[in-house]
């Protein structure tokens, strides 16, 4: 059975950032070191059954993992350790905002098994931090890029773009300081207006304005002319790298195999007598917390995928990647009849007279065309 990748999800942030609709919340620092040996213990729970497998990817995100203890990743590695087969070349990350860190604390981190550290940087303007509701200002994310540039070989960045005070010139003076630190791994994100965020509201309300879409335009195709011409190509719609240095972890949520998910709202997707099961923690953290110290249930969801669910799923990760679908894959198992019914001979036609999409009989992917309009061809296509 192919191997396992793994996600813990710390739910706690320093403050909360405007634009942001991810499970995190703003809580006490005392809190956090019970709340660190209650994901150990749904960890330890969740490897019971997976003793079997062995897991190639660990992926500590949040909120900021990297305000946890290195002592408490120390602890989650070990318990992985000790109940599965950890693969010796497992890929093993952690996400970092500056200003939560020091150089010890990164060297803590790398010592206790980390291998490779997610840095959410989105910007090094002092204008645009402030617009985005950072914590730490532009001195701080250059120094913070820095220590991690010293600590890690392997490493990443997280810009978002696409907003008003942020020029061309800026994002541009971005992604280029990114490389002067040695950066092979970028994420870039476009900024969206996410139901029940300031930034949401503030836009119903007119005090902030979404860019114009030659604007979003030029920022799409300032990234992709950039990065490429330094030998960073693009695998996914916004994720970045040089040749061998992709997320292997995040490859597996697009590749659509199979993970498992611990800590308040992790999602899971676990291949169980060749069916996909989706598998959804209680997202409160609160509720998970209280579920966990009682030995109750700490799921909110476990359901067997329809084949049609499944697909659907396999079409949206998929076509993320610059190498699309592998149609023989799909086919393994998925019934022909759901493949033919879905991606239809006419939509694909339409598609690929459009230069949206192009299909081989191995592959089906977007075009760069494709990959600006991919929300409206998945409508489109799944329909
Ligand atoms: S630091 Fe990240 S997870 Fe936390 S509020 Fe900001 S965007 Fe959300």
């Amino acid at each position: 059975m192919a191997a396992l990748a793994v996600y813990v999800h710390w739910p706690f942030c320093v403050s909360k950032c405007p634009y942001c609709d991810f499970m995190s919340v703003v809580a006490d620092p005392a809190l956090y070191e019970d709340f660190e040996e209650l994901l150990l213990k749904d960890l330890k729970n969740e490897l019971k059954n997976f003793s079997n497998r062995s897991v190639s990817s660990i992926f500590f995100g949040g909120g900021t993992p990297s305000l946890m203890r290195a002592k408490s990743i120390e602890n989650m590695l070990k318990a992985l350790q000790n109940q599965c087969l950890l693969e010796n070349n497992a890929e093993i990350t952690l996400e970092a905002n500056p200003g939560t860190f020091d150089h010890q604390k990164l060297l803590d981190f790398k010592n206790v098994g980390i291998n490779r550290l997610s840095l959410g940087v989105q910007s090094f303007r002092e204008k645009n931090l402030r617009f985005l509701g950072r914590i730490y200002d532009e001195k701080q994310s250059r120094r913070a890029a820095e220590i991690v540039s010293r600590v890690f070989t392997n490493f990443s960045m997280d810009f978002i773009y696409g907003y008003q005070c942020q020029t061309p010139e800026d994002l541009l003076q971005d992604l280029a300081q990114a490389l002067d630190f040695g950066c092979r791994h970028l994420s870039c994100y476009q900024l969206t207006f996410e139901k029940n965020t300031p930034f949401f509201r503030q836009l119903a309300a007119g005090i902030i304005k979404k860019i114009d879409e030659n604007h979003e335009l030029e920022c799409c195709k300032l990234i992709n002319d950039f990065l490429p011409n330094k030998n960073i190509h693009r695998y996914e719609v916004s994720n970045y790298a040089v040749l061998g240095w992709e997320s292997r972890h995040n490859l597996s949520y697009w590749k659509y195999q199979d993970y498992l998910g611990v800590g308040p709202g992790a999602h899971g997707r676990i291949t169980h007598d060749g069916r996909k099961y989706e598998i959804v923690k209680i997202s409160s953290p609160e509720k998970w917390a209280a579920a966990l110290e009682n030995g109750e249930n700490t799921e909110s969801i476990r359901k067997m995928l329809s084949f049609q669910e499944e697909l659907e799923e396999r079409v949206i990760m998929g076509l993320r990647l610059a190498d699309g679908i592998d149609l023989k894959n799909l086919q393994k198992t998925i019934p022909e009849k759901n493949i033919r019914q879905t991606l239809t001979d006419q939509k694909i036609y339409f598609l690929k007279t459009q230069n949206l999409l192009e299909k081989t009989n191995e592959k089906i992917k977007l075009t760069y065309s494709g990959m600006l309009k991919m929300n409206s061809i998945l409508e489109f296509l799944l329909d």
